[in-house]
């Protein structure tokens, strides 16, 4: 991992309308919606997609002749940082409930939320702290309702970790769903993002 497309420490900002646990496809997708809607985000990842491990991903649209799976999180980290995303090389160790939102802790440092994403994939140590119950095929998901949002008021999850296909476009999408989900939930509101 190159220090450059990371930021060591994150004391500078301390609160964020969404912390997101994993910058995979799916909490990249979602932090680049989130970004474009004005909403501050910060997503933090040590880089261990199993995309990173392939050398070719070949149905990922847009890409008639594949591309390489660090290559496609690269460009996706590159695209959320362009809108705002802050993304923070370090690793979840703890989240706790700290009404109306949630506080992290990461390394030495805390940060505070007001909305909570999960995008972790098979990591589910932070949900089950949470509370949440693991369900599904194995026991290994986290249940969320059609808006992404889980029986955690205002902690959401997306992406492989919810029981999807395991694919990246799927996991793509459902990390914009969830960002629009936010976002509207924020704005009280219908949202799209349509360029014109
Ligand atoms: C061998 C293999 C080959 C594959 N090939 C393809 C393919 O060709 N095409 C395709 O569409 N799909 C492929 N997939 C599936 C694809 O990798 C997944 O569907 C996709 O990566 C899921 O995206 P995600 O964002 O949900 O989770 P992930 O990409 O797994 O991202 C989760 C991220 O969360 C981070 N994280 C976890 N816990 C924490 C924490 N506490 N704090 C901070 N960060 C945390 C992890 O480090 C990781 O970077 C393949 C999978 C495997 C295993």
């Amino acid at each position: 991992m190159s220090a450059g497309r990371y930021l060591r420490g994150f004391g500078l900002r301390s609160e964020y309308d969404v912390i997101v646990a994993g910058g995979g496809v799916a909490g990249l997708s979602a932090a680049i919606f989130l970004g474009r809607a004005g909403v501050s985000a910060a997503v933090f990842d040590r880089a261990e997609s199993s995309l990173r491990r392939v050398s070719r991903v070949n149905n990922y649209p847009g890409y008639p002749d594949g591309v390489g799976g660090s290559a496609l999180l690269d460009l996706c980290l590159q695209h959320a940082r362009r809108f705002g995303a802050r993304i923070i090389d370090e690793r979840i160790q703890e989240v706790c409930l700290s009404p109306p939102g949630f506080t992290v802790r990461a390394g030495a440092d805390e940060a505070w939320c007001r909305f909570f994403l999960l995008a972790s994939n098979k990591r589910t140590d932070l949900a089950q702290s949470l509370g949440l119950a693991l369900v599904g095929f194995g026991a290994k998901f986290v249940g969320v309702d059609e808006r992404g949002e889980t029986v955690v008021p205002a902690c959401y999850a997306a992406g492989r970790i919810t029981g999807l296909p395991s694919q990246a476009v799927v996991s793509a999408g459902s990390g914009a769903r969830v960002a629009i989900a936010i976002i509207e939930r924020m704005r009280g509101a219908y949202y799209v993002d349509h360029d014109v």
